[in-house]
C-alpha cells in the first residue's frame, strides 16, 4: 500500500491545522501518509505550487481566531477560494472541530451550545455526513488527489451506550403515568415492586443480559455524584458503592460490557469523580450533555481520559460536527489536537420522545431512515436510557431498541467498542 508523501507549502503558523485536517482526510480514505520536504506525491497549503489549496478566508479567520459561522459562510456551507472554487479541507476543518462552538456566547438555559444557533440547523444538514461528502468531492474533482486516494467503502458500525441516571424513580414517574391512565392495577403492581425492592428502573442486569443474548457489547456510563443540583438538574439517585451498583459493574465486566464516567453536574474535577467512581475510566459522557467550549474539552484533555462520547445535539439526532467517524479533534485555542478521541453521539431516545415528540413507531422510522442513509463510513453511537426499557411511561421504546438490534443483525452492521475505536483512532 502506498504511503502518500506529502509536502506542506507556505503553511506558516497554520501547519498544525493543515496536518490535522490532512490526517483526518487520510484516515477517512484509509490511506497512510508521511511528511516530506522533497519528492512529494502531493503538495498542500497556501503556495502557488500546491495541488490542494486552502483558501485565504480559512487562513485569515484562523489567524484572527474568528470562529463565528456567519464570518465563514454565506448562503452555502462551503468556504470559497479566491477564484470561487471550493475549499473542501478548510470547510472540513471548521466543521469536524466544531469551531462554531468556540466563542459562542448565547448558550441555552443549561449553559450548552444551542442547536438552533448551529450551521447544521441553519442549513438543514444535521443528519448528513457533510464532511465525508466534502472528502469524496475532493477525490472526485481534484486529479492529483484522485490518483492517490480512493473513496472508502467500509460498512458502518454502531456503538451502543447507556447513561445510568436513575434506578429508583419508577414509582414516581410510572405511578403518575398510571394514575393519569386510571390504571389501578399498575399502581398496585408498582407498590408491590417498591415493597419487595424490584423497582422497574433497577433493570441494568436485564439490559446487560438481553444484549448478551443478542451478542452485542455496550457501554454503561455511571454518575459519581448523587442528588438535586438545582430546580431543573439532578445527579444520580444511587450510590456507586451500593451493593446493587457494584453487582451491575461486576456483571458488566463478566459479560464484556464497558463502563465509563457520566460526568456529573458538579464543581468536582475529573480526578475527584474518578475516586468517587471507584475505578479509573477510559471514557466519559457528560450528564445532560452539559459541556461548552472552550472550557470543557481541555479538562478532558488533561484528565487522562482516552475518549469522550458527549458530542451530540440533545434536540436533534445526527452529526453535531457533521462527520460520521471518531477523531481526535483540534483545539483552535491551544492550536494542537486534543489527546482524547471524540466518538460523537448520533441518536438518543429522549431526543425523539421529549424534544421531537415522537411515539415509538415514529422514533424507529427516524432511526431506520438515518441508519439507512449512513450505512457506510460511520460509527453511529446510540444512547438508550434504562427507563426506556420499561413498559409504562416509556412503553414501546424497548421495541425500538430491539428493532435496532434486529436491524444490525439483518444488515450485518456490527457493534463496536471503545477499546476497538481507540485501537483505530487513538
Ligand atoms: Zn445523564
Amino acid at each position: 500500500m502506498i504511503i502518500v508523501r506529502t509536502r506542506f507549502s507556505h503553511a506558516g503558523e497554520l501547519k498544525p491545522h493543515l496536518v490535522h485536517v490532512w490526517d483526518v482526510f487520510c484516515q477517512y480514505s484509509q490511506t497512510q501518509w508521511e511528511e516530506v520536504e522533497s519528492e512529494p506525491h502531493i503538495t498542500i497549503g497556501f503556495g502557488a505550487d500546491c495541488e490542494v489549496h486552502f483558501s485565504n478566508t480559512f487562513k485569515n479567520q484562523m489567524e484572527q481566531a474568528t470562529f463565528e459561522a456567519d464570518k465563514w459562510f454565506g448562503d452555502e456551507l462551503m468556504l470559497k477560494m479566491e477564484d470561487g472554487s471550493n475549499d473542501y479541507l478548510g470547510t472540513a476543518f471548521y466543521l469536524v472541530n466544531c469551531l462554531q462552538e468556540y466563542g459562542e456566547t448565547e448558550l441555552d438555559h443549561k449553559q450548552r451550545f444551542r442547536f438552533d444557533r448551529s450551521v447544521q440547523h441553519a442549513f438543514g444538514v444535521t443528519q448528513q455526513n457533510v464532511v465525508a461528502h466534502l472528502f469524496n468531492r475532493l477525490i472526485d474533482e481534484n486529479d492529483s488527489v484522485a490518483k492517490l486516494f480512493k473513496k472508502p467503502k467500509r460498512i458502518s458500525k454502531i456503538i451502543i451506550t447507556h447513561d445510568i441516571d436513575k434506578l429508583y424513580l419508577s414509582f414516581l414517574h410510572d405511578g403518575f403515568w398510571a394514575l393519569k391512565k386510571g390504571r389501578i392495577d399498575i399502581i398496585l403492581k408498582l407498590i408491590f415492586n417498591e415493597v419487595v425492592g424490584k423497582q422497574e428502573w433497577k433493570n441494568i442486569d436485564r439490559i446487560m443480559r438481553m444484549e448478551d443474548e443478542y451478542d452485542v457489547k455496550a457501554v454503561f456510563f455511571w454518575l459519581a455524584n448523587q442528588g438535586k443540583v438545582n430546580a431543573i438538574e439532578s445527579n444520580a439517585d444511587y450510590a456507586m458503592e451500593s451493593e446493587v451498583v457494584q453487582g451491575y459493574l461486576k456483571l458488566g465486566a463478566e459479560l464484556g460490557h464497558e463502563s465509563g464516567l457520566h460526568k456529573s453536574i458538579s464543581m468536582d474535577s475529573f480526578q475527584t469523580e474518578f475516586q468517587k467512581l471507584g475505578f479509573i475510566p477510559v471514557a466519559n459522557r457528560y450528564h445532560h450533555l452539559k459541556f461548552a467550549m472552550p472550557t470543557d474539552f481541555p479538562k478532558i484533555d488533561t484528565s487522562g481520559l482516552k475518549a469522550d462520547l458527549s458530542l451530540g445535539f440533545a434536540e436533534e439526532h445526527g452529526f453535531r460536527n457533521s462527520y460520521g467517524l471518531p477523531l481526535k479533534m483540534f483545539d483552535p485555542v491551544a492550536k494542537k489536537p486534543y489527546a482524547f478521541v471524540q466518538i460523537p453521539l448520533s441518536m438518543m431516545d429522549n431526543t425523539f420522545r421529549f424534544y421531537n415528540g415522537k411515539n415509538p413507531e415514529e422514533t424507529w422510522k427516524e432511526m431506520y431512515g438515518f441508519m439507512e442513509a449512513n450505512k457506510s463510513n460511520c460509527v453511529l453511537s446510540v444512547l438508550w436510557h434504562n427507563p426506556f426499557f420499561t413498559p409504562y411511561k416509556f412503553g414501546g421504546y424497548l421495541k425500538c431498541f430491539k428493532n435496532l438490534l434486529g436491524y444490525m443483525k439483518e444488515e450485518q452492521i456490527g457493534y463496536t467498542t471503545i477499546a476497538e475505536i481507540l485501537d483505530e483512532y487513538g
